[in-house]
């Protein structure tokens, strides 16, 4: 069985101390491809020195998170610039827009999304979208940027039935974490309406995870307790939730 978690800050510093330890119990339960989202230049050298430890289970995203556009987005997109025309990256994330944590850089956030997706396209790869509290937001950039060239993944997705159907329709698959375990996360009301074709898993770890570690630090391996989730709502065997979402991702990522 290989189970790939899509979205996985497994450079951060909540790892440190038992970052080997914890990586290797993700790997013992057949958690075996790791997708890693860029946050901002700050972070580029501890995601090339994982992928240098773990280059078979490793791959690499290059992106400007919505949360840390500052004053000098500008010159950290120019980051994002260089390090793509440099080497060889999986996707641009995790870009989008979050209104949760600060209102006032809307514009932006939105010019820094909009930026993105353009690489995006340049580069052929698919895009991974962050979006807290701005879905109307996220939706009117997508509106502006769609194309047949245009494809990726609604990281975190908590929205409605309808906002699903949105997105799909932008060629994003949703990304489907310890959310869908919350007795109030939602999505788990209507999932299984939407055909396992447009899911892929992911932990978002160190946040997020799931029952019965919510609140806890979030690891790879607790995969399994998603898939466990998704095994009961789309009634099928465990296994072939962690085949189908690994093929999804395939298709994805190009790997
Ligand atoms: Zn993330």
């Amino acid at each position: 069985m290989t189970i790939t978690d899509t979205h996985t800050h497994l450079y951060s510093s909540e790892f440190d101390q038992d970052r080997d330890e914890m990586i290797q119990r993700a790997l013992d339960a057949g958690v075996s491809r790791f997708f890693i989202p860029a946050i901002d230049s700050s972070y580029t050298r501890a995601m090339y020195e994982l992928e240098k430890n773990y280059p078979d289970n490793v791959f690499l995203m290059m992106g400007l998170h919505p949360t840390y556009v500052k004053e000098n987005y500008l010159e950290e997109l120019m980051h994002v610039e260089n390090e793509l025309a440099k080497r060889e990256f999986y996707a641009i994330g995790e870009i989008g827009i979050d209104l949760f944590w600060d209102k006032t850089t809307l514009e932006e956030q939105k010019n820094a999304f909009r930026k993105q997706i353009q690489l995006a396209k340049k580069y052929k790869l698919p895009i991974v979208i962050h979006c807290r509290d701005a879905f109307d937001e996220v939706y009117e950039v997508l509106e502006e940027e769609k194309s047949a060239d245009l494809f990726g993944i609604f990281h975190c997705f908590t929205g409605t039935y309808e906002q699903s159907l949105q997105a799909i329709s932008y060629n994003m698959k949703l990304g489907i974490g310890g959310v869908v375990t919350f007795k109030n996360g939602k999505i788990d009301q209507f999932l299984n309406q939407i055909d396992l074709s447009h899911i892929v898993l992911e932990t978002d770890s160190p946040y997020l995870a799931p029952i019965p570690y919510r609140g806890k630090r979030n690891e790879s391996s607790y995969l399994l307790n998603i898939i466990d989730k998704l095994a009961a709502i789309y009634n099928l065997p465990a296994k072939d939730i962690a085949t189908i979402t690994t093929e999804n991702s395939k298709r994805i990522f190009g790997i």
